[in-house]
């Protein structure tokens, strides 16, 4: 059979992987380790029993949304809601980005950001990150001048170094973008500021969060962005019709009735990442400082990719980021259960121990 030619731009991209794995102990995708509440399950059964499946379900996600809004004190009509915050990412994108057009990232972050920007056919302009990770705020001037950018992209905290951006960098940003400023805020709740309180109508900031970590929801591809209302009016053009199906959308709007169990779970999962951090610290390891439900580490006698196997071999899957561009010999964990920390600690000491065997 004959292949049809897939676009030329398209031809040397890879895709996004991130392997799953059998093993008892998951800390490799940074979700939350723990299921929502009881009472969620019984509320969202009931509901789901009177859909009208014959139906398309609310376009608008209105109820979803003001959920959000009153949760973030904005108006709906700031509020965009889509599969997961990626499609929230490939939506901005596919209206803003696009061929002729540069998008601008600084690297190492998260790897969609370049890799939707590409897809629309965007170019897009890496900027460098400092040897601690940390923004450098004269190659953000650099790059901005040099490629004039429609959208330049920030996380924070950034995965997967976990480091937060401070308030005075990104309003610096905000006032050298020469188009819109994305700030992913998927682990925004972990960290001690977010970006949201500076989205207005007047000003070309977006800050994306997700369901998918705090939330607990990672099975129902839910994320949102706030932005000014006339940018959520351009998304609602691009995307899909009916792109959220009734049974999400119940599954949001209940989620943020569980404002306080939420809470305790970010408590719970800021503690533990900081035992984790001191443990890891007192190892032979370079550790990074994080705001977020992970940390990002390398060994400094071993190979990383050495030390995954060997906790792989010990049952423990964390994030392998020791191949990628500028992350040599690093990894990530997820911050898990305490039994699951523990297991990573225990399994951890054994894996950098010389005498571990394979
Ligand atoms: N942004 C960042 C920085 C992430 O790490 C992730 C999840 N890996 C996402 C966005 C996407 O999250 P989701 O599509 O599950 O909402």
């Amino acid at each position: 059979m004959t292949r049809v030619p897939v676009r030329d731009d398209l031809r040397a991209l890879e895709g996004y992987h991130s392997p799953q794995v059998h093993v008892d102990v998951r800390l490799n995708t940074n979700e939350s380790p723990f299921a929502p509440p009881a009472a969620w399950y019984d509320a969202f059964a009931a509901e789901l029993s009177r859909v009208e499946w014959h139906r398309y379900p609310d376009r608008a996600a209105a109820a979803l949304r003001a959920g959000i809004a009153h949760l973030h004190q904005v108006r709906p009509d700031q509020v965009f809601v889509a599969n997961g915050s990626n499609e929230v990412l490939q939506t901005l994108l596919l209206t803003f980005a696009g061929p002729g057009r540069a998008v601008a990232t600084f690297e190492p972050t998260y790897q969609l950001h370049g890799h939707i920007a590409r897809l629309t056919g965007a170019s897009v302009l890496e900027g460098e990150r400092a040897v601690d990770f940390s923004l450098d705020l004269a190659e953000v001037r650099r790059v901005l001048a040099a490629g004039s950018p429609v959208v330049t992209f920030l996380c924070s905290p950034n995965n997967p170094t976990g480091l937060v951006e401070s308030q005075a960098d990104v309003r610096t940003v905000l006032g050298l973008v020469p188009g819109l400023l994305v700030v992913d805020e998927a682990y925004g709740q972990f960290a001690d500021w977010s970006a949201i309180g500076l989205v207005d109508d007047e000003t070309p900031l977006v800050v994306t969060r997700t369901f998918s970590k705090t939330w607990s929801m990672a099975g129902s591809r839910l994320g949102y962005l706030i932005g000014p209302a006339w940018l959520v009016a351009e998304l609602d053009k691009v995307v899909l019709p009916y792109h959220l199906d009734a049974a999400k959308q119940i599954a949001g709007r209940l989620a943020l009735t569980f404002v306080d169990e939420m809470e305790a779970r970010v408590q719970f999962i800021v503690a533990e990442r900081e035992r984790l951090s001191a443990e890891l610290a007192a190892m032979d390891l370079d550790v990074f400082p994080s705001g977020a439900n992970f940390i990002l580490f390398r060994p400094r006698s071993m190979a990383g990719r050495a030390v995954w196997q060997r906790l792989l071999d010990r049952n423990v899957l964390i994030r392998d980021c020791s191949g990628w561009p500028r992350l040599g010999d690093c990894l990530r964990v997820t911050v898990g259960t305490a039994s699951e920390n523990d297991q990573f600690l225990a399994a951890l000491t054994g894996a950098l121990s010389p005498e571990a065997v394979h």
